[in-house]
């Protein structure tokens, strides 16, 4: 898990086993599997609430590592509705977004997930997986 510094640009989305966590099933982490697009090795990784992750606003502030415009039109983000701005222009769910790099364990393919965390209803917190993409760095 890593952060990611330099310009991307996505190139695939895995498929996830299993994106929506709700209240316990979330804590103290969440497991879940992605195929790679292109070996079809499942990789299981853990998303731990609190712990997992570096804000999103990193990827597009300045378009630094991904423009806003990409994160839309991937379907990795939405607009965030206006009573939940604090929590960014660009959110997953209208929940703090965060995102991490990893790769797939078999051919290093390398891979960005990004999900949401908190609390959407009193009582009810949501764990988020928006997907996991598949990113090649832009030299
Ligand atoms: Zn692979």
């Amino acid at each position: 898990m890593h952060s990611i510094s330099e310009k991307i640009k996505i190139t695939g989305k895995a498929s996830v086993e299993k994106s929506t966590f709700i209240n316990d099933e979330a804590l103290p982490s969440a497991t879940t599997i992605f195929t790679c697009c292109d070996c079809g090795h499942k990789n299981t990784f853990e998303i731990a609430p609190y712990s997992s992750g570096f804000p999103i606003f990193q990827l597009y502030h300045e378009d630094k590592v991904l423009s806003k415009d990409e994160l839309l039109q991937h379907g990795i983000v939405n607009g965030t509705s206006q009573r939940m701005f604090h929590f960014g222009e660009l959110t997953v769910n209208d929940l703090p977004t965060l995102y991490f790099g990893t790769e797939c364990s078999s051919c290093h393919s390398k891979y960005i997930c990004v999900f949401s965390y908190g609390e959407k209803q009193p009582g009810l917190m949501i764990l988020n997986i928006s997907g996991v993409w598949k990113y090649e760095e832009l030299k």
